[in-house]
């Protein structure tokens, strides 16, 4: 069941006094509108911080008034019930936090940066090494969290350092080494946000680079659905790949609501338009109960799950 806060109004009344008027804040916002999965509940603050300034702002007025807060990407690694969210999603989305410069070899990008911007802006100034970032739907922030990884590359192989604020609005500056980072996640950035980060390139010629984000795109759209989803739903058991060992199981198609498992990629749930995060939790109960009772395997999300029922 989902509960409320008290006086949201006058909430949102002493967040406005508290940054510039060029930070955007909007009351109940459907998360189904910000997850690639297209589901998800009201958040009661929806939150772009215009610059750092406000955003240290933001965290305190949350500390102070102990309100919840959740940083948003893009989300497309992340399932939000359909009671939404009981506190503030900030997201960086705003031109400040999505800037992508390039120096010599090295680039810049902001946490709201899109992951493909960042490919096709290196792919523009004939620097090679970020190329598996094409196909990715996320933000820099996400691919930061998430060490997201493609085609044999990961994010952490690239990055020379990141720019972090902690909850308590510091911000320092982070080598890959200072950080805790393994596969597919930065435990570091679970107490941090980051706000930009560095990666270091290799010239190389253009057409290279454009050949091999094109055979990087064929191979994905070849072996996944197009139809709304959240990429791979469970982590690669240590056995075998999960999207395996669900074909295996004879469950692709299998439906629950408006979620099936695509038949593409038997990794996916994807939202055959109408699904709600109840329907995607179910399928994703199914699948891991199959697996258990007629493997032996447990399979674990992948994706973030938050918010309320
Ligand atoms: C079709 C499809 C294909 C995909 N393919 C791949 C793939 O090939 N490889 C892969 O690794 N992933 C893949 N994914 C998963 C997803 O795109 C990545 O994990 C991506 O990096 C998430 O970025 P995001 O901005 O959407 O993050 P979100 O989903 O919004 O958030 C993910 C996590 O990152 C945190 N976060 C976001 N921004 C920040 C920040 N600035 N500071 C701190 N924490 C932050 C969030 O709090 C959350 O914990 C795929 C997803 C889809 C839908």
């Amino acid at each position: 069941m989902s509960t409320t806060l008290e006086k949201p109004d006058v909430l949102a009344d002493e967040l406005v006094a508290h940054v510039s008027s060029a930070t955007v804040i909007r009351r109940d916002e459907p998360m189904a509108k910000h997850t690639t999965l297209r589901v998800g509940g009201l958040a009661d603050f929806y939150v772009e911080p215009a610059n750092e300034n406000d955003l240290s702002a933001i965290l305190k007025f949350c500390s102070e008034r102990d309100l919840k807060f959740f940083i948003l990407g893009r989300g497309s690694n992340l399932l939000v019930r359909d009671g939404g969210f009981r506190g503030v999603v900030i997201c960086l989305q705003t031109p400040e936090f999505s800037r992508v410069e390039i120096d010599g070899t090295r680039i810049r990008a902001g946490a709201g940066a899109k992951q493909k911007t960042v490919a096709v802006e290196a792919k523009r100034a004939g620097l090679s090494g970020v190329e598996f970032l094409e196909g990715i739907p996320g933000s820099i922030g996400g691919a930061l969290r998430m060490n997201a990884g493609a085609m044999g590359g990961e994010t952490f192989n690239a990055v020379e350092s990141v720019r972090v604020m902690d909850y308590a609005g510091n911000i320092r500056e982070l080598t890959p080494a200072e950080m805790s980072v393994s596969y597919r996640s930065c435990a570091t950035l679970k107490d941090h946000i980051a706000l930009s980060a560095v990666f270091r390139c290799a010239p190389a010629p253009r057409e290279e680079i454009e050949s091999r984000m094109k055979a990087f795109s064929e191979k994905r759209w070849s072996s996944q659905p197009a139809a709304p989803s959240a990429g791979c739903m469970f982590k690669n058991p240590a056995a075998i790949p999960a999207g395996k060992l669900i074909d295996e199981l004879g469950l692709k198609g299998t439906k629950i609501g408006g979620a099936r498992v695509s038949l593409e990629h038997g990794n996916f749930l994807v939202n055959d338009g109408n699904a709600t995060a109840k329907d995607v939790l179910n399928l994703i109960e199914l699948l891991r109960q199959k697996a258990q009772a007629e493997r032996g395997i447990e399979l674990s999300p992948e994706v973030e799950i938050f918010g309320e029922d």
